[in-house]
């Protein structure tokens, strides 16, 4: 692998289709050829193989830990448990995540983790020798750390992963005071933070809701304003698709499809995605749910079904030249990394679609990632210093207003109104402002760029700007 000219190699697709898409936007940008080619190039490339106790014998993993770029302090992103995992795969990752902290505004550096195996053949005691082990050889070359590299969950790792890393960390570390921001997404007991479990899916509902909000925009691709009714079909019942599906019920979407790797289910009257999820957990497959019209043994048939939208939330390559022509949506919206190749995207656009991009649909969980990594700076909740004092302040205004106005507040409204908010709302009211202003900005610079054509590139744009601004600020040394 030719890792500062990667788009030259045979071998790398991932990697080369993100470097492809960095480069087509880089030409709209004023920068140095040399300052380019440092912010698209990994920077540390990890490769390491360790055994684990198996049966009688012994088992040899291959893992990884990418750190793609140090213009910012820590590097951060998620560990992939999967037999598909290779280094070209965790490069790729590890560069959308630099990029997509630069779009939310999240002050980290891009990094991604790969364990090659798949976690359903092995033992939950197997699994937490893996994750302690890996750890460990993470701990012996610095690759972790609160203020050096700190992972999170990803395709096959979750909460309970996430706890055997903190407590790894912290045991090799004895002392550290912020050992347990060395890792996020851990469960709320493990100084974890409230919404963290559902923030990326949440972004991407609320970036959804987001672009189907502009008029002019709808209108280009022939769709109504504004979410209610939109039939949309989700790709991946796990951590993003399942919690995109739910939030995007409850604004008011209709979810009529849901492809798990089974199989997909369909009906144009609408899913309820907690009976299929329930479902799922008691039979073990979306198939035979009782409320479906339609199922499809092949999952990709689920994804060309009539829809409005579409979220893949599973898995890179999903949408490519081949089954593009084949998409009925008019919007492809990436709760997944890196789901529609580039000649898919310039297919789907020619179609008149558009793509609302990986590196800023699914960018909630590293928002409420960064908030989990200040909670554990500060070792306090949010809201736990300031929300009594919020809710007198708040009680003295309503008292003073009545007492005024003559007018009494019904019980209901003076609750209303006093509550203090709690660390979930104010986790959510940061994730949901992160990411309106994230998408006006990319739309802006879409607008006030002719040359620049998709959601995508305009994302990379920015991205872009403000990576280089960091290198420049802090200069070359020695
Ligand atoms: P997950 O392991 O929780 O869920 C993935 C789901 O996809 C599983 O239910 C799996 O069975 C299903 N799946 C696998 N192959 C499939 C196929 N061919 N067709 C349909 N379904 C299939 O993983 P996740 O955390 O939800 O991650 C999904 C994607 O979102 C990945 O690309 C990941 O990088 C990205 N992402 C995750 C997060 C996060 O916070 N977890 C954040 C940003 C991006």
């Amino acid at each position: 692998m030719n890792i500062n000219n990667p788009t030259a190699d045979q071998d790398t697709h991932f990697f080369g289709d993100v470097c492809k898409n960095f480069d087509h936007a880089a030409q709209f940008t004023q920068h140095d050829a040399g300052l380019l080619d440092q912010i698209k190039s990994c920077n540390s490339v990890y490769r390491f193989r360790f055994p684990i106790r198996k049966g009688n014998g012994f088992e040899v993993i291959d893992a990884w830990r990418v750190e793609h770029s140090h213009h910012q302090s820590p590097t951060k992103g998620g560990i992939r448990y999967s037999e598909m995992v290779n280094e070209d795969e965790v490069m790729a990752l590890a560069a959308l995540m630099t990029y997509k902290c630069a779009i939310v505004n999240v002050p980290f550096g891009g990094a991604k983790g790969g364990i090659k195996i798949n976690p359903k053949n092995y033992t939950v005691s197997e699994l937490e020798n893996i994750t302690r082990r890996y750890t460990v050889e993470l701990i012996k070359k610095n690759f972790i750390g609160p203020s050096i590299d700190v992972p999170a969950p990803d395709y096959g790792s979750g909460e309970r992963e996430m706890s055997w890393i903190a407590d790894t960390y912290a045991t090799m570390n004895p002392g550290q005071l912020d050992a347990l921001g060395a890792v996020t997404g851990k469960p709320i007991a493990l100084h974890g933070i409230a919404g963290r479990r559902e923030a990326t899916g949440r972004g991407v509902a609320i970036a959804i809701r987001e672009c189907v909000g502009v008029a002019e925009d709808m209108q280009k691709i022939g769709l109504t304003t504004g979410l209610s009714g939109k039939k949309i079909i989700v790709q991946g019942l796990g951590n993003v698709g399942y919690y995109s599906a739910k939030f995007l019920s409850e604004f008011g979407a209709l979810i009529v499809g849901l492809c798990e790797f089974e199989g997909a289910i369909y009906n144009e009257d609408g899913l309820d995605v907690e009976a299929v999820f329930q479902h799922r957990k008691a039979t073990g497959s979306i198939l035979g749910y009782a409320g479906a019209k339609k199922e499809f043994k092949n999952t990709m048939d689920g994804l060309e079904q009539p829809c409005d939208i579409l979220v893949p939330a599973a898995l890179e390559n999903q949408i490519t030249a081949q089954n593009v022509g084949s998409i009925k949506a008019k919007i492809i919206a990436e709760g997944a990394n890196g789901p529609t190749s580039p000649e898919a995207e310039a297919a789907f656009y020619k179609n008149g679609g558009m793509i609302i991009p990986d590196m800023y649909a699914n960018a909630g969980g590293v928002t409420v990632s960064y908030f989990e990594w200040l909670k554990n700076l500060s070792h306090v909740a949010f809201g736990r210093i300031n929300r009594r004092f919020e809710e007198n302040s708040n009680l003295n205004l309503v008292n003073m207003v009545e007492g005024i106005t003559g007018v009494a507040l019904t019980p209901m409204q003076r609750t209303t109104i006093v509550k203090g908010a709690s660390e979930l709302e104010l986790v959510n009211s940061g994730l949901e402002d992160t990411m309106i202003r994230s998408y006006h900005e990319i739309r802006e610079i879409l607008k006030s760029n002719p040359k620049v054509e998709t959601l995508r590139n305009a994302a990379m744009v920015g991205a872009i700007n403000k990576i280089a601004v960091s290198y420049m600020n802090l200069g070359v040394w020695p």
